[in-house]
């Protein structure tokens, strides 16, 4: 304790807190750390699926986005418990190794979760639930590649690759053009993508949006798009043969810095400082023509094979970039105009432009697009696909409920709850779909069982069919295998938790 005094002279007295923490531990930190995944998990449930719902997410500056892509929604979410910040960063790995599937991956760890909190009271130990989880991932892992099979297509025939694009797209808000997008991610991944080495290098996709326009007018330019302008009216709008500066240094006669004064008293002074700047810029020009630049701006990626230049004096002709066409475009009435730098000397970038009626719609675009992007990706990396809409997982449960029996020891418990919690994956497409879940898996597991067929799924769109493969709704073999092992290493983490200490708030 201590005595103080404010600015008025009023005494007050320091309480000083005592760094208190509280602790959890045994099974109640279990079912505690359990309990904070399975309400991460929830929150997307509902979003699984080609009838998903969306969330709507408001940050604290009051920024709204939209979206039904499990990895934005974590990322947007404000969570400050420890295990659901695992479950975002869970969603997140499976964003950057595949692109696709993360709302699946964290809708089937909260199901395993659901599943290891039964084992628990039962009175299962943690270690062992843990185990049994790790070979039952193993056994659904193998039991994948035993499904899959190979998807064939070719540079010629890129059919194949925009179906499967268009299923990933069917769960966006952007399906209305689902057909239109689809081919520009695959004509776009295959303008960068090295078929021979199997090799995609997405960052040579530049995904640019502007607000204006409709959906249907987003389309894909083999080249860069830069949000600028000609900076001066009586620029030519287009430039063949264009030999581009790239500039990271302000193109102008250098400011005084706030630390100086210069004091002008006459005007002839004025005019000599004046005719210095000028003289300065003049310069600038000069050497751009010097070195044979016709265009100049700040900031273009390397599309062009130029190099950045960061000092003005460095400049030289062999910098420069070249394009076989820069043209700047006006949209609509507005003055809104961009850029377009074709034929690159690096003429494997490409920009997908896209337009939309407001911001919201283009971010949510831009997010549908990656995914489509990452899935064409993948396939062209390894052209194995299991069949979607639950189909995968009903399957694995089946093979992986199977192989409980033959292990005698407790985990086989572990074994058949890993079963139940792939089950979360159709029910929760069906449920979404309106369909009742429970009846509508039993019907189609009964199918996969007597008709050996794996490839039944949930009818999610009414179509008449549940062979998925008639439906065209693929996933790819390594983005399914990622989701189910990414799943079982955060349960098994969690559940190997048991002493959770935090500090206590006051
Ligand atoms: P994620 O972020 O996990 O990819 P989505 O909301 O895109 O989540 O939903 C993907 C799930 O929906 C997958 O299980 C996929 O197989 C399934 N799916 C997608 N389209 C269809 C469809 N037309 N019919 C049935 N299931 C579908």
């Amino acid at each position: 304790m201590a005595l103080a005094f404010d600015e008025y002279g009023r005494p007050f007295i320091i309480l000083r807190e005592q760094e208190k923490k509280s602790r959890l531990q045994g099974l109640d930190a279990q079912k505690a750390n359990i309990a904070a995944g399975k309400s991460v998990a929830r929150i997307l449930r509902t979003s699984l699926g080609p009838k998903g719902m969306d969330k709507m997410l408001q940050s604290p500056d009051g920024d709204v986005t939209i979206t039904n892509d499990g990895a934005t929604i974590l990322e947007l979410m404000d969570v400050d418990n420890q295990i659901a910040k695992l479950m975002v960063e869970l969603s997140r790995s499976q964003d950057y190794d595949i692109g696709d599937g993360t709302t699946g991956v964290v809708v089937l760890a909260g199901s395993l979760l659901e599943q290891a909190e039964k084992l628990l009271e039962r009175g299962i130990h943690p270690i062992r639930i843990a185990e049994g989880y790790e070979m039952a991932s193993r056994i659904a892992v193998d039991h994948l590649e035993s499904i899959s099979t190979k998807y064939e297509f070719s540079a010629t025939d890129i059919e194949p690759l925009v179906q499967t694009c268009m299923t990933t797209l069917s769960s966006k808000i952007v399906s209305r053009c689902k057909r239109a997008l689809a081919e520009i991610a695959v004509k776009a991944v295959l303008a960068v993508a090295d078929l021979e080495r199997k090799d995609v290098n997405l960052d040579l996709i530049k995904v640019e949006g502007k607000v204006g326009g409709k959906l249907e007018d987003t389309e894909l330019v083999q080249g860069i798009i830069v949000d600028k302008d000609m900076s001066h009216p009586q620029m030519p709008k287009r430039i063949e043969d264009a030999h581009i500066a790239i500039l990271t240094c302000p193109f102008e006669p250098p400011k005084p810095k706030t630390k100086h004064k210069v004091d002008i008293d006459t005007v002839e002074k004025f005019q000599t400082l004046r005719g210095q700047e000028q003289k300065y810029f003049d310069d600038m020009v000069q050497k751009c023509k010097d070195v044979g630049a016709t265009l100049e701006l700040e900031l273009i990626a390397i599309a062009t094979g130029g190099r950045i230049v960061p000092r003005f004096q460095e400049l030289t002709t062999e910098k420069l970039g070249k394009a076989g066409l820069v043209r700047e475009k006006s949209f609509g009435t507005t003055k809104d105009r961009m850029l377009y730098i074709e034929k690159c000397a690096n003429s494997k970038a490409v920009t997908i432009f896209i337009r939309g009626g407001n911001k919201m719609m283009i971010e949510e675009t831009k997010r549908s697009i990656h995914d489509a992007l990452c899935v064409a990706r993948n396939l062209i990396i390894n052209n194995s696909i299991v069949y979607g809409g639950g189909s995968a997982e009903i399957s694995c449960s089946i093979a992986v409920d199977a192989a409980a029996d033959r292990h005698p020891g407790v985990e086989q418990y572990a074994i058949r709850a890993f079963a139940d919690a792939l089950d979360a994956i159709p029910l929760a497409l069906a449920e979404n779909s309106g369909l009742p879940p429970i009846d509508t898996l039993t019907v189609v597991k009964s199918q996969h069982v007597k008709e050996n067929n794996s490839r039944c799924g949930i009818d999610c769109n009414d179509v008449g069919t549940n062979d998925m493969k008639e439906q065209n709704v693929f996933e790819t073999l390594i983005g399914k295998q990622q989701q189910i092992l990414l799943a079982t290493q955060v349960v098994k983490m969690i559940l190997k938790i048991d002493d959770v200490i935090t500090p206590s708030e006051y």
